[in-house]
C-alpha cells in the first residue's frame, strides 16, 4: 500500500472553474488581452506565467498575474470542494497514509482554500519561482522529500495531462481524476469520483 498520496488542487479537490472564469473576465476588462476564457482554461495546471507564455503574452505579465490573482481571491468563496472530498481525505488518513498537495495555484489562495478543510497535509507545494512548475517533476519531488517518502510509496492524483507527465518524470504512480477538467488519458488509471480512492489504495 502507498504511504503518501499527493493531490493536484483545481479540478481534483476544488471545483474552481467558475472562480477562474470570473477572474479571467476581470483580466479581459482591465488589460489588452483578448483571448477567450476557454483558451486560458485549456492550459490550466501550469503556473500562470507559463500559461501566458503559451498564449503568446510576453509583456506586462506580472501586472496581469496580479490582476488575475486579486480577482480570483475576491471570488474565492465561489470555489467549493467536490463532494466527499473531506470525508475521503479523513478516510485515507485513517488508513495511515500521509497527504500532500502539489498545485500550480499560488500559495496565498491555496492556503486560504485548504484551511477550510481542516486536514493535515505533510507538504503543500505551490509555484515558488525557484523550481520548475508542472509538467516538471520538481514540486512532486520536494513534496516526497518533505514527507520523507520514496517515489515507489507515493501516488499522485491529477486531472490534466501535465499532472500525468509530472508524475511520470517524478517516477511515481498516477491516477486520473475523471471528475476534473482535463481529457481522459489513454492507458492511464482513472477514477470516476474521489470517494473511490481509498479502495484504489488497498
Ligand atoms: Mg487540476
Amino acid at each position: 500500500m502507498k504511504r503518501l498520496v499527493l493531490f493536484d488542487l483545481d479540478g481534483v479537490l476544488l471545483h474552481s472553474k467558475e472562480n477562474m472564469r470570473q477572474a479571467w473576465d476581470v483580466v479581459l476588462k482591465k488589460t489588452s488581452i483578448d483571448q477567450p476564457f476557454e483558451a486560458y482554461f485549456a492550459l490550466i495546471g501550469r503556473p500562470f506565467k507559463d500559461i501566458m507564455a503559451h498564449l503568446g503574452v510576453t509583456s506586462d505579465v506580472e501586472r496581469i498575474e496580479k490582476i488575475y490573482m486579486t480577482a480570483s481571491f475576491d471570488f474565492l468563496s465561489q470555489a467549493t470542494f467536490f463532494p466527499k472530498v473531506k470525508d475521503t481525505l479523513e478516510e485515507i488518513l485513517d488508513m495511515g497514509i500521509k497527504l500532500g498537495v502539489v498545485t500550480s495555484k499560488d500559495a496565498p489562495r491555496t492556503k486560504a482554500v485548504l484551511a477550510q478543510l481542516e486536514i493535515r497535509f505533510v507538504s503543500i507545494q505551490c509555484p515558488s519561482g525557484r523550481f520548475r512548475g508542472k509538467p516538471a517533476p520538481d514540486h512532486l519531488l520536494i513534496a516526497m522529500a518533505e514527507a520523507g517518502e520514496d517515489p515507489a510509496d507515493t501516488l499522485f492524483v491529477g486531472d490534466m495531462e501535465t499532472d500525468w507527465q509530472a508524475a511520470c518524470r517524478a517516477g511515481i504512480d498516477y491516477v486520473h481524476a475523471s471528475w476534473g477538467y482535463g481529457e481522459p488519458l489513454k492507458s492511464v488509471p482513472a477514477l470516476e469520483c474521489v470517494s473511490q480512492l481509498p479502495n484504489h489504495l488497498k
